[in-house]
């Protein structure tokens, strides 16, 4: 897998069927689904793969509680079954995690326990446990750091957590694996039209600056809270402006040791003083505090939090933490972007309020966009997005198979499996454990749970170029301790160097790693 090889491929003068924008989960997925099905696939990301928001998840594989207190049935039924799906599929990367509700007054354990029991009858067979009353002291049991003050009981139920970037990146070597080209660092610069029609688009090696023309019968724009941008750029081409499809919101995540919750049961908080859910998830060694929902009208790819957001989280820990988390124990604060969609009436005038489902839309020209949603659901947004393409006749219908597709790396039956509460290591490559090892530095140990042969693996096999994609998306060290990840950059930096040959982008990485300790004025 080498990048000349890769770019070579690009310049062919070949028509795809497929040409995928964006390689987040939207469209890892969907050039999962189309390449599985046996067409042929080109995605194209401007970055690295995940660097939007598919790494700055709360990490839950989940059906959404919270979208049952809204009613939403059919959008949690849909995301419970895909969340058993995944955890079959990637058993090394999505695993069943219990989480803890500590009631403080006792109508909290009627009504929310009722509500887990609907939550449970839901999933049905795709269940991972069922939900469980707890006494006060089995409720500190569970969540040793819990203030015990008024505590009445507890609730325990069962739903997924995962590491994002690196689904993200089995997603897109899966992809490969079915014969797709995927690249980074490759925007897409403009769309191609002929007679009125999308025909492929434009695209630039980001390392070369080298321009590059691609056919494609079909096009999807899968560019999360950047979608407008190549919407609009279509409707101008056809004559036909369109409106805004997305109202970006943003979402503000902390990461404190492990000391603050330990134990293997995440805590859930159902309504936080402004009518929020707040988690506490333990997660590779650390634990995930978020998260926030504020409207953000810029499209920054590194979004910074609001000194109130960051406020927020950590206040609203204290309540229910014997010890709060200080701005002296942040190890990480990072920032995602939601593609919530404007709902649009089938002329794509908008209509009121704001969804958490997706949307895939078809343009006059041809271009077929897919936003919203949730990491949890993109296997089945992708098959929404292959069975829209079908019935817009852009592509001749084929049977989707991912519904029980291995992604790579899965072992289905391991001896021992390591819970993703733990640091990450080398369990974290699943099956393909051996195949690091068998490179050179496997013993060679850089701290974070990171080895010289991870670096080199990274660069061979997981498409890695600069210092960030290793320590922010291969290793996750960034996102859980930003003064290490800044530390061992120059390291990481001189392997990557020798086995790719490019700039590895040091001191960028040390300079987002201050920003990620950053505290907001
Ligand atoms: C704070 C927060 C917490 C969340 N927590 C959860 C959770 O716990 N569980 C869950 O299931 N979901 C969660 N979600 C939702 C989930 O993360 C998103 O729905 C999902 O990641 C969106 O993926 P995407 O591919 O659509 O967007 P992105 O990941 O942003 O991918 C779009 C990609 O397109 C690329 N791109 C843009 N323009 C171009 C171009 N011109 N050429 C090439 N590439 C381009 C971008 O670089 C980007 O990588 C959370 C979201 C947020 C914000």
């Amino acid at each position: 897998m080498k990048r000349e090889h890769l770019i070579a491929k690009l310049a062919r003068p070949v028509t795809f069927d497929v040409a995928v924008i964006g390689g987040g989960a939207t469209g890892l997925g969907v050039a999962l689904d189309a390449a599985a099905r046996g067409f042929s696939v080109v995605l194209l990301e401007s970055h690295d793969f995940a660097k939007g928001t598919s790494s700055r998840a709360t990490k839950l594989v989940h059906g959404g509680v919270r979208y049952l207190a809204q009613g939403d049935i059919g959008l949690v039924r849909e995301a419970l079954h895909e969340r058993a799906t995944l955890l079959r599929n990637a058993p090394h990367l999505a695993q069943p995690l219990p989480f803890v509700l500590p009631a403080y007054r006792y109508w909290e354990l009627a009504f929310y326990g009722a509500g887990l029991k609907i939550y449970d009858a839901l999933a049905g067979r795709a269940g991972l446990g069922a939900t469980e009353f707890l006494t006060p002291g089995e409720t500190l049991a569970c969540l040793p750091t819990a203030r015990p003050g008024s505590l009445r009981g507890g609730i325990k139920y069962w739903d997924g957590q995962f590491d994002d970037a690196r689904l993200a990146l089995a997603l897109a070597r899966t992809a490969a694996a079915r014969g797709a080209l995927v690249v980074n660092y490759c925007p897409v610069t403009g769309l191609r039209h002929e007679r009125g029609r999308v025909a492929g688009l434009t695209c630039r090696d980001g390392e070369t600056g080298q321009g590059y023309d691609v056919s494609a019968r079909c096009v999807i724009n899968a560019a999360g809270v950047w979608v407008d941008e190549l919407r609009q750029a279509d409707g101008n081409a056809i004559g036909r402006p369109v409106k805004a499809l997305v109202a970006p919101s943003q979402g503000v995540h902390i990461v404190v040791d492990r000391e603050f919750l330990p134990g293997e049961h995440a805590l859930i908080v159902p309504k936080t003083a402004d009518g929020r859910v707040l988690f506490a998830v333990p997660w590779l060694g650390k634990v995930i505090l978020g998260t926030t929902d504020t409207p953000r009208h810029d499209l920054a790819l590194e979004p910074r939090p609001f000194r109130a957001e960051m406020e927020f989280i950590l206040s609203e820990s204290a309540r229910y933490l014997v010890r709060g988390p200080a701005t002296a124990d942040i190890r990480s604060m990072w920032v995602g972007l939601r593609p919530l969609v404007k709902p649009q009436g089938e002329d794509g005038e908008e209509t009121k309020g704001l969804s958490r489902e997706h949307t895939v839309l078809v343009s006059r020209s041809g271009l077929v966009t897919v936003t919203g949603g949730k990491w949890t659901t993109y296997r089945a947004m992708a098959e929404d997005v292959l069975a829209k393409c079908f019935e817009k006749r852009l592509l001749e219908p084929k049977p989707g198979v991912t519904a029980n597709l291995h992604l790579i790396g899965a072992d289905p039956a391991p001896t021992r499996r390591a819970p993703l509460s733990q640091p990450q290591g080398l369990h974290s490559y699943g099956s393909e454990a051996p195949s690091v090892q068998a490179l050179p530095g496997a013993q060679r140990d850089l701290g974070g749970g990171l080895t010289e042969a991870m670096v080199r693996f990274a660069a061979r096999c997981e498409y890695a170029r600069t210092a960030e994609d290793v320590l922010a998306r291969r290793s996750r060290l960034l996102f859980l301790d930003a003064r290490q990840a800044g530390a061992l950059a120059p390291e990481v930096g001189a392997i990557l160097r020798e086995e790719t040959g490019v700039d590895p982008r040091v001191q960028e990485l040390q300079e987002l790693a201050a920003s990620y300790l950053a505290l907001p004025g």
